[in-house]
C-alpha cells in the first residue's frame, strides 16, 4: 500500500486524478516554474524566521526525505526527553506522515504549530492540518493545542522583527472535528491509489481551487484557444457554455447572454471587429485639463517588511516615471528611483520620494493613470506617513483620472486585446511596434523582485539594473502618452 504525504493528501482531496498523477504519471509534471519556486522560497524563509520565534529547539528534518525513520525517532525521543521545541517534528500512521513545522511544549500542553506565509488560515489549510492531527494522534502523540502561525497583516515593523510579525490562531476544534473526514478520505485515497488505472475525472472548477492544478496542460490539451473560459469576467458562463459543447468564444450563439466586453470579444474573433465609442470616450478624455502628467509607481509588497513603519505585503513604491504633456504636444519625462540601501540605513526613501514629487509636479493639470485606485491609494498612504506633505499629496489625489475605464468598460477594444484591459494588453493592438520586449526588466513584477533582491543585497544586484529599472519604468508611462495620442486622434 501506498503512503501518503501531508501535500499528497491534499492533493488527492483536490482532485483523484491529480494524486493518482503524482504517484504514476510524475513524468507529466512540468518543471517548476519561476514563480511558483519564489513562493516555495517564500515559505521557506518564513518558516525559518518562525522557528527564530521559539529559539533553540532541536531540529529532526530528515536529512534523507526517502527514510524518515531516523527523523521519527528522533522525534520520539525527544518528545519522551520532554525537549521544550521540536522544528520539523516527524511522525508516521495509517500510511500517512507529516512533519510539523514546530512542536513546542508550553506549560503542561504540548503545541502543534503550522506556519504559513498567508494572512489568514484559508480552508486547505485545514485540510492539511487536520491530516498532520490524524497522524499525530494515530501515532500516539495527539497535540493538546493546534495553532496556525499565519502572517499578522497588522503588524509595523519598526527595527527588528519582533514575534508580533506571526499571529498565532488556535484551531484546535476545527481539526478534531474533521477526523471522520481524515480517516474515510485517507482511506478511500488509498484505495484508489491500489488501482494501476487512470481514475476518470472531468476538468472543472476543482482544476484551480485551491490551487492551479500541475497537469492543467495535460487535462486540458482538448480546449482551444480562444475558448469560452476566456470570456472577460466569465465566472460560471464558461462551464454553462463547456457542457452544451461550445469550446470556442466565436461559436457562442447569439441568444446566449454575454455582457458588452464579452459581446466585443466574439464579435473580434467571429468579423475581426474593432470598437470606438466616440463619444463615450471623448467624455472621458476631454475634460483633461494641460498639462497632462502620465504617472505610474513601482513597488515592492514583501511579506517580511523590509521598512520602518510599513506592514506585511504593504505596497511600498520605490520608483516612479512621470511624462508631461502640454497642450502643445510638448514632452518630456521625469524619474525617481531609490537606493536599495536607504531601506536599512537609516534614510527614509519614501521621504526622498515625496520630496522628488514635489520638484516634479506643477500645480495645475490632471495626473493620468491607468488603474487610479492603485496610485491613489499609494498617494494617501503617503499623506498618512508625512503628515507636513499631505495637503500637497492630497491635493495631487485630486487630480488623478484614469485611462483604463476607457479599455475596462468596453469604449474602445480590439480584437487583440483578447479578454484583458490591462495596458500590456491595449498597447501592442494600438501600437505595434512599441514594445516592451526590447527592455531587460518587461514587467512590474520583474522590477519588484529584482529591487527587493537588491534591498537585501544592500545595493543593485547588477551594475545595469538601475538603467534597466529606469527604462521599464519610462516605457510604461509613455506607453500612456501613446494611447492616449491615440484616443485624441479617434474621437
Ligand atoms: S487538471 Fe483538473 S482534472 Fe486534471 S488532474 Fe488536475 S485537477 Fe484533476
Amino acid at each position: 500500500m501506498k503512503t501518503l504525504s501531508k501535500s499528497r493528501f491534499v492533493s488527492g482531496i483536490q482532485c483523484d486524478k491529480k494524486i493518482w498523477f503524482d504517484f504514476y504519471r510524475k513524468d507529466l509534471k512540468l518543471p517548476t516554474d519561476e514563480q511558483t519556486q519564489a513562493v516555495f522560497d517564500l515559505g521557506h524563509r518564513i518558516g525559518i524566521l518562525a522557528q527564530n520565534m521559539f529559539p533553540n529547539g532541536k531540529d529532526a528534518t530528515p536529512e534523507d526525505y526517502s527514510n524518515l525513520k531516523p527523523s521519527i525517532e528522533n522525534t520520539q525521543k525527544w518528545i519522551y526527553e520532554k525537549v521544550e521545541t521540536i522544528y520539523e517534528a516527524t511522525f508516521s500512521a495509517k500510511n500517512a506522515f507529516c512533519m510539523l513545522d514546530i512542536l513546542h511544549r508550553k506549560d503542561e500542553e504540548v503545541w502543534a504549530i503550522e506556519v504559513k506565509n498567508s494572512t489568514s488560515v484559508k480552508d486547505y489549510h485545514l485540510t492539511d492540518a487536520s491530516l498532520q492531527y490524524f497522524v499525530m494522534k494515530n501515532a500516539g502523540f495527539p497535540p493538546d493545542r493546534f495553532f496556525m502561525m499565519h502572517i499578522n497583516n497588522q503588524y509595523v515593523k519598526q527595527g527588528e522583527l519582533t514575534s508580533e510579525i506571526f499571529a498565532l490562531e488556535d484551531i484546535t476544534e476545527e481539526v478534531i472535528a474533521n477526523q471522520d473526514w481524515v480517516a474515510e478520505n485517507l482511506e478511500r485515497l488509498l484505495k484508489m491509489l491500489e488501482i494501476n488505472e487512470e481514475p476518470e475525472v472531468k476538468i472543472g472548477g476543482h482544476c484551480s481551487d485551491p490551487f492551479g492544478c500541475d497537469y492543467a496542460h495535460h487535462c486540458w490539451k482538448h480546449i482551444p484557444e480562444n475558448s469560452v473560459f476566456e470570456l472577460y469576467r466569465g465566472g460560471n458562463k464558461g462551464w454553462n457554455l463547456y457542457e452544451q459543447n461550445i469550446l470556442k468564444i466565436d461559436e457562442i450563439p447569439d441568444d446566449f447572454s454575454l455582457t458588452h466586453f464579452q459581446n466585443l470579444q466574439r464579435n473580434g474573433l467571429q468579423n475581426n471587429e474593432s470598437y470606438i465609442d466616440e463619444i463615450a470616450i471623448k467624455n472621458i478624455i476631454s475634460p483633461w485639463e494641460f498639462p497632462l502628467y502620465f504617472f505610474d509607481f513601482e513597488t515592492i509588497f514583501p511579506a517580511i517588511p523590509v521598512l520602518d513603519g510599513t506592514r506585511p505585503y504593504q505596497q511600498v513604491p520605490f520608483q516612479y516615471s512621470l511624462h508631461i504633456l502640454d497642450e502643445y504636444g510638448n514632452l518630456s519625462h521625469k524619474e525617481f528611483l531609490a537606493n536599495p540601501e536607504d531601506f536599512s540605513n537609516g534614510e527614509n526613501p519614501l521621504k526622498h520620494l515625496v520630496q522628488q514629487l514635489k520638484k516634479d509636479f506643477g500645480s495645475k493639470g490632471n495626473i493620468v493613470t491607468y488603474n487610479q485606485s492603485f496610485e491613489i491609494l499609494r498617494l494617501k498612504e503617503l499623506a498618512q506617513r508625512f503628515p507636513e506633505d499631505s495637503d500637497f499629496l492630497y491635493s495631487l489625489v485630486e487630480r488623478v483620472v484614469d485611462l483604463l475605464p476607457v479599455f475596462q468598460g468596453g469604449y474602445c477594444y480590439f480584437p487583440a486585446m483578447k479578454n484583458s484591459a490591462s495596458i500590456k494588453a491595449v498597447l501592442p493592438a494600438i501600437a505595434p511596434d512599441f514594445t516592451y520586449e526590447n527592455l531587460e526588466v518587461q514587467d512590474g513584477g520583474a522590477a519588484s523582485s529584482l529591487f527587493h533582491q537588491s534591498i537585501e543585497n544592500g545595493n543593485f544586484t547588477d551594475e545595469n539594473l538601475r538603467e534597466n529599472l529606469l527604462k521599464y519604468c519610462e516605457r510604461d508611462t509613455l506607453a500612456m502618452v501613446v494611447i492616449y495620442q491615440f484616443l485624441m486622434e479617434n474621437i
